[in-house]
């Protein structure tokens, strides 16, 4: 019996299942009937029926139920593990930073210290430093330096005993203004080592731990010569530097401080007070003589000056002297007093000088109760005691203030004047003394105003100098003159007065050689008159314009000599050609020894000094002769001629001509 045993899908299924094994099957081919595991049945054929199947593989669902979990715990220690590796970098970071800002600060400690140091050393100041007792605890070297104290002795002494306050201890000046941020700096004094006071800046700053205050820290600053400097200045500005008296801003402070009070019954008097002649000294004898002068004077002033009064100096010779005083006749009083001190004579070197002052007087508030008013009213009389002759006082009246309003009328008058063409010139003739020959003429300036009234020179020249009319006269006078006097024949000149003012300013030379050359007068046929009894205020400028009418070929004289002041020193610095001896001399000559003599010694010094004189003011025979014997060169006066319109002067010269 055969029994044949074919395995169908569900008996290889059943026998799996028989068998408890997986998935049966016939194996597919050779290589796959050699895997393991198998079932080898023998068939009738020889081949083999290899079944094969698959194992069973219990850890793999073990596998499979763990995995999971492993894999979660993986992912979680991958994530703590990521995070502890960064916060640890992080932290790598943050402790690199730490360390290298470490280094920085250090670095920056160092360098704060050592520039701490340096400053310390360098600076004017000294630091000190306190305990909450006063002590000292520090004090930098700079100290020494600055003190000559030793640091050592000072450490643990109170700061009180360093340093000084006229009016409180500083360390309980501290502790008061302890609250406050930075404290105000404080001025203090200290005795340096050599016994010397100083002055000292105290600034101070508290010292707080742990929210205490432990003491104080700060500098001090030796301020003794910014205190003595601004010492000065404060003088200084209150107070004229030459003479030591007030000045301008003192004398305004005290007159405005004094007016608030002052009352009829006890009125305050303003002196504008004035040396005469102060010019003159200074240009003659030099500045540190007019310092001299001025010094003297300045205590001379002072002396006379009590409590409640003032002595100020303006500027040059002005003084203003404020005066308190019961009535007008103690103010004369007192004026005589301040003229006996400026009559001493003043000793400088090998010079004596004497002088004299004019005084104006005002009374506030009668006159005036601002100070700008009594200044200007004192300052009015004052020019009145200077026209009245000098060397007196005058007291302000309110007719001087009309009289300089007439003043000021005449200045536009002379505006006027010199636009419509009112000026006229006349000629006075100038003789050579020994030969009676006409030498030339004297340009004076004539003036026939609006109402037919003749104005004399004297009186409108001096106004126009003041207010800059005079160079515009003088410039019609030079071109009038040139001109008329171009007919005249060589070697006649026309003598043209110039005033010393027009020396100021440059243009003198230029203006006058526009005259020549417009007028076509030969310069030697031009000479210039300039007055001595007025001097330059800059004698450089004036000796450069001298030189420059010099060069021109011009003739320079000096008028009026013998009148002024600087006589001597004129002939000296000017180059002048000429000299003129002023009429006043005349007067008494040849009758007076003593005019005889001056003009005597006048002529002498011309000739001494190789200049041609002329007698001015000849009014007699007998002056002539006399002049004539003294070998005068030249003459001029009403008894040779007077002032005369150019026709009657042109007349005169023909006839010479003539009889020539
Ligand atoms: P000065 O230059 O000394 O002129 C001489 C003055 O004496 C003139 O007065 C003249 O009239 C006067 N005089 C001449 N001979 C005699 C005399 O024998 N006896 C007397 N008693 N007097 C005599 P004037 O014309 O009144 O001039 C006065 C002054 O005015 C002049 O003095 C001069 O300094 C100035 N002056 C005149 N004209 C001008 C001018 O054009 N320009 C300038 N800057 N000043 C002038
Ligand atoms: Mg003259
Ligand atoms: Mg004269």
């Amino acid at each position: 019996m055969v029994f044949i045993n074919i395995f169908t899908p569900d008996k290889l299924l059943a026998l799996g299942s028989a068998l408890n094994v997986q998935h049966p099957r016939i194996a597919s081919d050779l290589s796959d009937a050699l895997i393991e595991p198998r079932m080898v049945e023998p068939t009738l054929s020889g081949e083999p029926l290899v079944i094969r199947w698959q194992p069973r593989q219990p850890g793999m669902g073990l596998i499979w139920l763990v995995m999971p979990l492993l894999l979660f715990t993986a992912l979680a220690i991958a994530l703590v593990t990521r995070r502890v590796i960064r916060h640890a970098l992080h932290n790598a970071v943050i402790s690199d930073r730490r360390f290298e800002m470490l280094v920085i600060s250090q670095r920056e400690l160092a360098n704060s210290e050592e520039r701490f140091r340096d400053l310390a050393e360098a600076a004017s100041d000294w630091i000190w430093e306190i305990d909450d007792q006063g002590r000292l605890c520090y004090l930098s070297s700079r100290f020494t330096r600055v003190t000559g104290h030793d640091v050592k002795p000072w450490l643990g002494r109170h700061l009180d005993q360093l340093l000084s306050h006229p009016s409180h201890s500083l360390v309980a000046s501290l502790i008061r203004q302890c609250d406050d941020v930075q404290q105000t700096p404080q001025r203090c004094q200290f005795l340096s080592a050599s016994g010397e006071r100083r002055i000292g800046q105290l600034a101070a700053k508290a010292i707080v731990r742990n929210g205490l205050r432990v003491g104080f820290r700060g500098t001090v600053s030796d301020v003794t010569h910014e205190v003595d400097a601004e010492a000065r200045i404060q003088f200084l500005s209150r107070h004229d530097m030459l003479t030591g008296l007030a000045n301008r801003m003192q004398l305004q402070e005290f007159l405005t401080g004094h007016l608030e009070s002052v009352t009829e019954e006890e009125p305050i008097y303003v002196i504008s007070f004035d040396l005469d002649q102060f010019k003159p000294i200074n240009d003659t004898w030099g500045h540190t003589v007019g310092d001299v002068v001025l010094n003297q004077t300045s205590q001379r002033l002072q002396n006379l000056i009590g409590p409640g009064e003032l002595a100020a100096r303006l500027g040059g010779d002005e003084f203003i002297l404020i005066l308190r005083a019961s009535s007008r006749a103690a103010v004369e009083y007192r004026c005589r007093a301040l003229q006996r001190a400026v009559h001493q004579p003043i000793i400088s070197g090998s010079h004596q000088l004497n002088l004299t002052a004019s005084m104006g007087i005002v009374c506030a508030p009668q006159d005036a109760a601002q100070p700008e008013a009594l200044l200007r009213l004192a300052d009015i009389a004052l020019g009145q005691a200077r026209s009245d002759g000098r060397d007196r006082w005058v007291w302000y009246s309110t007719d001087m203030a009309s009289h300089l309003q007439s003043k000021r009328d005449m200045v536009q008058a002379i505006e006027d004047a010199l636009r419509t063409d009112a000026f006229t010139l006349h000629y006075q003739p100038r003789y050579q003394l020994q030969s009676r020959q006409l030498a030339g003429a004297e340009a004076l300036i004539r003036w026939q105003n609006s109402d037919d009234q003749w104005i004399t020179p004297d009186r409108f020249i001096p106004l126009a100098e003041e207010n800059g009319l005079i160079a515009a006269i003088s410039d019609w006078v030079l071109m009038r003159a040139c001109h008329d006097a171009r007919d005249w024949g060589e070697p006649r000149y026309v003598s043209v007065n110039i005033s010393p003012v027009e020396f100021r300013h440059p243009g003198l030379v230029e203006r006058v050689a526009h005259a020549l050359a417009q007028s076509g007068l030969p310069a030697t046929r031009l000479e210039l008159e300039i007055t001595e009894n007025v001097t330059f205020e800059d004698p450089d400028r004036a000796l450069e314009i001298m030189q420059g009418l010099r060069a021109l070929g011009v003739r320079l004289t000096v008028d009026d000599f013998g009148t002024g002041y600087a006589a001597l020193g004129y002939l000296k610095t000017f180059p002048f050609n000429g000299l003129k001896i002023d009429r006043s001399w005349m007067k008494e000559f040849p009758e007076s020894k003593q005019a005889q003599s001056v003009v005597a010694g006048i002529v002498g010094l011309a000739r001494a000094f190789a200049l041609t004189i002329t007698a001015e003011g000849i009014e007699t025979e007998a002056q002539l002769n006399e002049l004539k014997a003294l070998s005068c060169e030249e003459g001029q006066g009403y008894f040779l001629g007077r002032p005369m319109p150019l026709s009657t002067f042109n007349a005169r010269l023909h006839q010479e001509q003539n009889q020539a």
